[in-house]
């Protein structure tokens, strides 16, 4: 067999492997929880790892050791940890998770390490319930980043099992059915919410009408969903087609009307808070508005937009900032600048010290 061909064999493996204890986390849940949560995690891992392997196979392998293929193709390695993976993820693969999905992943794993250690079957009913209750939440939202991972960030990776992801996407959500409790015991407190002028959408990810937002436009808020705790940063605009409905981007720079259906993208917020603050600016005294600028998360050119006073907001990878800077060197606007930039340079110039390296 060419070494080209087992590293793919083995990727299709893995991304198999992952994707079978997705679906007996999901079986186990009521009956063994336990086995559940084990699985869940290494499903995570197992994701995380094949997207590591479609860049290298040596990623894969923990960083305390060293790569030997032969002991790679019989499987007798130790692989990274979800910490490790989740550096090389972000430093090697350039493709990382954001803060809210490694929190997610994280939790579930604090909670594996617990069940294996701690976990004892005998259990009070009403105990039962509300750890399979928590295992939901944290299991909801994990997936809602990961399916997300696979069908977006990382879809090129994950093409060839879109429709067994689906699947499992599907039957993940029956579990919704347990925080129905959690649901009724909270309305009370949702109506009195919204009588105090919150709004409340479909949340996406356990799927109750818990979601909060608060009733503003054109503005940078975190939602939060009081079921299932998940978090986002949001910003809701007028639709720019038909000017009834509103576009919502939540986490991501894209959004639909909620009215004509229109497909937002992040040039609509980027033409909106560039107009916004270049007019503002030219009636309190003209001068220079240095909007848009450069993003230092995603290194893109001119997307990041200024939303509020020390918030500015990327509008291609949705990364918030509270300052920018001038690049020493290059002298363009950019968020995330490290402090000896003259030298160093920026994440689109290599500064002075490329400047005598040449
Ligand atoms: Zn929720
Ligand atoms: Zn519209
Ligand atoms: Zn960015
Ligand atoms: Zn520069």
């Amino acid at each position: 067999m060419s070494k080209s061909k087992i590293p793919q064999e083995m990727f299709q493996h893995v991304v198999n492997n992952a994707l079978d204890f997705l679906g007996q986390s999901i079986a186990e849940l009521q009956q063994k929880p336990k086995y559940s949560v084990i699985h869940f995690h290494a499903a995570i891992e197992l994701v995380l790892k094949a997207r590591l392997m479609s860049e290298h196979w040596t990623l894969v392998i923990s960083p305390k050791k060293q790569a030997d293929w032969q002991e790679f193709t019989q499987g007798k390695f130790v692989s990274v940890t979800l910490e490790e993976a989740a550096t090389r993820l972000e430093k090697v693969a350039q493709s990382g998770l954001g803060d809210k999905q490694l929190k997610s992943f994280r939790a579930v794993t604090k909670h594996r390490n617990q069940m294996v250690h701690f976990y004892h079957a005998a259990e009070t009913e009403q105990a039962g319930i509300q750890r399979i209750q928590a295992i939901v939440k944290e299991q909801l939202s994990a997936w809602y980043f990961l399916h997300d991972l696979m069908l977006g960030q990382w879809k090129d990776t994950f093409k060839e099992w879109k429709q067994e992801i689906s699947e499992i996407d599907a039957k993940l959500r029956e579990h919704h059915e347990f925080l129905k409790v959690v649901f009724e015991e909270l309305k009370p407190k949702i109506e009195e919410q919204v009588s105090e002028g919150y709004i409340f959408h479909t949340c996406p990810s356990c799927g109750f009408e818990s979601d909060r937002h608060p009733d503003e436009s054109d503005s940078l808020y975190e939602s939060k969903c009081l079921v299932c705790g998940l978090n986002e940063q949001c910003i809701l605009i007028e639709c720019t087609e038909c000017e009834e409905g509103e576009a919502l981007y939540r986490g991501i720079a894209e959004a639909e009307c909620s009215s004509c259906g229109h497909h937002h993208d992040g040039s609509q917020l980027l033409e909106k808070f560039v107009d916004d603050g270049a007019a503002h600016m030219a009636v309190k005294d003209g001068g220079n508005y240095p909007f848009p600028l450069n993003c230092g998360e995603c290194m893109c050119y001119e997307t990041v937009v200024e939303v509020a006073d020390s918030q500015y907001l990327c509008t291609e990878c949705f990364a918030v900032s509270d300052t920018y800077g001038v690049c020493g060197w290059c002298n363009d606007e950019s968020t995330n600048l490290s402090e000896d930039s003259y030298w160093r340079g920026c994440e689109f110039c290599d500064g002075r010290a490329g400047w005598d390296k040449d």
